[in-house]
């Protein structure tokens, strides 16, 4: 042991082991991992270390096939095998509805270019005798699925590790750690003191208290799991190969071969959380004792599922405890606000995350830059507020219990709320609100006015939502809507050099006084971080409006690049709200309530200015995101009820009403334009969305520079284009595209979509997509999968409604 590493991990299991060796791998070898007790003594060893490609997040698929693909890697370069078993993996569906999601899933992984098959129960039987096929529909099967030794894989990462240089130092527990003035860490361990440039909290099931070590609170908890092993079935014993890896999703069970037996691992609907501080320091290699009672239901479905095994013995119980957060995604990267202190950790399928979470990490921290959009695993994807203990209690509950459960894409859960609320909440609800969640805040989706009876359908296809979101879509095209602005984040910059700051934060040119500007944020490879507003509201003083969900992983950028002196940040979001407002009649009903003409001349589309609202400041901008004349309007959190009310007495008259996020995606649709988390992400360019239009690319100096400027010499292959969509032969159009449905022409994929909806004004079903450049030059018929079934399609050579803006403008 040294008394100095550039890097010091904590935690010696799958996922510790695996960032030590993508250090070394990336480059750093001044590196060394500490573990308390033996590699493998948190969650790993007692794993099924079963693993899988496939994700709903195509940024974590892509990853978690990465995984899988190193495992030949390291063997060959360790020595140590990893007990690959490449069984192949089936997932089982008992119910239309499940069929369904299946095929569209399947088609779905196509756009991730990941080969899967739907199957039929036969094929089932036959890749797994153990299945009863009674009451299957089919299967989605996918070859790169199975199962590896959790010790051996573990051993395969530290041996390549340690060849590349790295340390690895056991039976030494990390008591504390004490940041330097210069960022670097002192280490106080049982073995004496060691200093590190940078801490990784790899530490499992103690993630929560190494965090505690450096007052970080994560938002991270152990949970039990059961799995159990059978005697030998003699149903295998003629067997020649393995039988494929079977998960029954509405049975909650999943099933591996082990030998000539089997391992039955339940996800309980029941189920329990285990030692919500995380482990006790002491905790040795023990399993917690089996709860079959609480498992039993699930047990008796899975019994039923693969009767053989009730003909044979159970060989053991485990019941061992591993971690989850809120949305089941592990928590990855530089925690907000504590400089050189990283954390890999929460990650619940170390067998098929841990290699792509090492590589994110160094990469992140050798060349600043996690190399992917991995804003799903991303630590800052949470705010403070994901830590408190019941509202994580709640929410990881719901995830352990609805693991195999399907999820519709027009479905609000419940855990953890609510959480905030607007101060206009209860007038929305009072107007029929529908609320959905956007980083604890609720959020209205749509209106049932005068309809408390109403319940939604959960469905893929078009709810019974459809026309109440329609009626809000037309009262926007034809008098005024209005959104209530509390999920967007409001920022102010301030001082001195807030302009030198913001010009080279943001890839545009910063706007006049009194005047707003679109503004792409890039990282400094040229993708992008942000899809901003900047409004100057004076020489020195700006405001940045983004989306609410992001202020945790914004924050951290911003505070990363801000200078010592001469710019004041402040997070407005919580403390001012407000509403978009927009329609042909938008400004007859701000007007009244102003001292000042807003006529186009005196207040033209993209202006902005402070102005006395009622008994309240205000900020006001002009700007729209359905494309009509539109207001933003912005008041100190508690003056946003009174706001509220005096736009409803001038505007009810004339038609305005409340809308929601689902007419708000309508009426974008309509008018081509992206938004973050959908069209805009991180490992999308200013070229490929369009956002380029907004980059000063004569502009000295500003982040991301040279990689738009790289491009603009080399374009992407894809683009962002509009797709109209039709309804396939035969079929009646009762479903939109909702994201990454394979796009093809003549049935070869050229692009998916990134989100879709009906256009209820211009009557149309519409999707943005990414397609290949080629296929947009003369664009030729295209089809799209929607719910797993091709539908012809066009690309739109314009936005479908008000093509040349000239109603925003107007
Ligand atoms: C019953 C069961 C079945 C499972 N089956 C699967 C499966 O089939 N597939 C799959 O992918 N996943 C499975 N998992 C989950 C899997 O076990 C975890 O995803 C994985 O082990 C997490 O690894 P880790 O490295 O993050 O944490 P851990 O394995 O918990 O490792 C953390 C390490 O940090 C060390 N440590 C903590 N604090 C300190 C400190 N202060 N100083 C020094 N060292 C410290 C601990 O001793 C420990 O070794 C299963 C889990 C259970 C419980």
């Amino acid at each position: 042991m040294k008394s100095h590493y550039r890097v010091v991990v904590i935690g010696g299991g799958i996922v510790g082991s695996s960032v030590l060796y993508h250090l070394t791998r990336h480059g750093w070898n001044d590196v060394a991992l500490i573990e308390r007790a033996e590699l493998t003594a948190g969650s790993t060893w007692h794993a099924a270390a079963g693993f899988h490609a496939l994700n709903d997040d195509p940024n974590i698929a892509a990853l978690q096939g990465y995984t899988i693909r190193l495992y030949e890697e390291i063997e060959r370069e360790s020595g140590q095998s990893v007990g690959m078993h490449m069984t192949g993996g089936v997932s089982l569906a008992t119910s239309d509805e499940r069929w369904q999601m299946l095929k569209a899933e399947r088609a779905m992984y196509e756009t991730m270019e990941m080969q899967t098959t739907l199957v039929s129960p036969e094929e089932i039987r036959a890749m797994c005798p153990l299945v009863d096929p009674i009451g299957l529909k089919g299967g989605l099967f996918d070859a790169h699925e199975g199962y590896v030794d959790a010790h051996g894989t573990t051993h395969a990462f530290a041996i390549a590790a340690r060849k590349r240089g790295a340390e690895i130092i056991l039976r030494n527990r990390v008591l504390e750690l004490q940041q330097r003035a210069d960022g670097s860490w002192d280490l106080i361990t049982e073995k004496g003191n060691i200093n590190a440039l940078h801490v990784v909290n790899a530490a499992g099931l103690w993630a929560r208290r190494v965090g505690r070590m450096v007052g970080v609170e994560l938002p991270v908890v152990p949970m039990s799991h059961h799995y159990l092993v059978t005697d030998d079935v003699p149903l295998l014993a003629s067997l020649e190969r393995e039988f494929v890896s079977v998960t029954d999703l509405e049975g909650f069970t999943y099933l591996q071969p082990l030998g000539k037996g089997a391992v039955l691992g339940v996800y309980e609907r029941n189920p329990q959380h285990w030692s919500p501080d995380g482990a006790a320091w002491d905790y040795g290699m023990d399993l917690l004792p089996p709860d079959v009672e609480r498992i039993l239901p699930e047990l008796e479905i899975g019994y039923a599922r693969f009767p053989a095994l009730a003909e044979v013995g159970i060989k053991r119980w485990v019941n061992g405890a591993f971690t989850f957060t809120p949305d089941g995604n592990p928590l990855v990267g530089p925690v907000p606000g504590k400089r050189n202190y990283w954390v890999a950790c929460g990650c619940m399928g170390g067998f098929s995350q841990g290699g792509a979470i090492g590589l994110t990490l160094a990469q992140w921290m050798i060349h600043g830059d996690p190399g992917h959009d991995i804003f799903g695993m991303d630590v800052a994807r949470y705010g403070a507020f994901a830590a408190q203990e019941n509202y994580l209690r709640d929410m990881t509950r719901q995830f352990y219990a609805r693991r195999f459960v399907i999820s519709y894409p027009n479905e609000e859960l419940p855990a953890g709320r609510p959480l905030k609320t607007s101060t206009v909440h209860d007038r929305l609800a009072a107007d029929g609100a529908r609320f959905g969640v956007s980083w604890g805040m609720e959020t209205p989706q749509f209106f049932a006015p005068q309809r408390d009876d109403f319940i939604e359908n959960l469905t893929v296809r078009r709810s019974n939502a459809h026309e109440f979101v329609g009626d809000e879509v037309r009262a926007t095209r034809t008098a005024a809507g209005m959104f209530d602005a509390s999920t967007y984040a409001r920022y102010e910059v301030s001082g001195p050099g807030a302009e030198a700051w913001l010009d080279r934060l943001l890839s545009s040119r910063l706007p006049a006084e009194g005047r707003v500007r679109l503004a792409p944020m890039l990282g400094h490879g040229g993708k992008l971080m942000g899809d901003l507003t900047v409004s100057r509201l004076a020489a020195d003083r700006f405001w940045l409006i983004g989306s609410y969900y992001l202020q945790e992983w914004h924050g951290r950028w911003f505070r990363d690049l801000l200078p010592k002196n001469g710019v004041t940040l402040k997070n407005l979001s919580d403390s001012w709200s407000g509403f978009a407002l927009s329609g042909p009649l938008s400004r007859d009903i701000v007007q009244p309530l102003l001292g000042r003409d807003l006529a186009n001349a005196a207040f033209p589309f993209l202006s902005c200015a402070e102005v006395d609202l009622g008994f309240s400041k205000a900020v006001l901008a002009r700007l729209s995101l359905t494309g009509e004349l539109g207001y933003e309007i912005y008041v100190p959190a508690p003056a946003q009820p009174a706001l509220c009310d005096a736009l409803m007495q001038h505007g009810r008259g004339l038609g305005l009403r409340h809308i929601g996020n689902r007419a708000l995606d309508s009426l974008r649709l309509e008018k081509s334009f992206g938004i973050w988390s959908t069209e805009f992400t991180q490992s999308i360019t200013p070229g490929m969305c369009g956002l380029d239009r907004h980059v000063a690319f004569d502009k000295a100096d500003f982040i991301g520079r040279d990689g738009v400027l790289r491009e603009r010499d080399a374009p992407s292959s894809r683009v962002l284009v509009t797709l109209a969509i039709d309804a396939a032969p035969g079929k009646t159009q009762d479903a939109d595209p909702s994201g990454f449905e394979p796009v093809k022409l003549d049935g070869r994929l050229v692009g998916y979509t990134t989100s879709g909806a009906y256009g209820h004004w211009v009557r149309q079903s519409l999707a943005l997509a990414y397609v290949d450049r080629e296929v947009v030059a003369d664009p030729p018929p295209l089809t799209v999968d929607v719910v797993g079934e091709a539908h012809p399609a066009c690309i739109l050579e314009r936005p479908a409604w008000d093509a040349r803006g000239e109603r925003m403008r107007g």
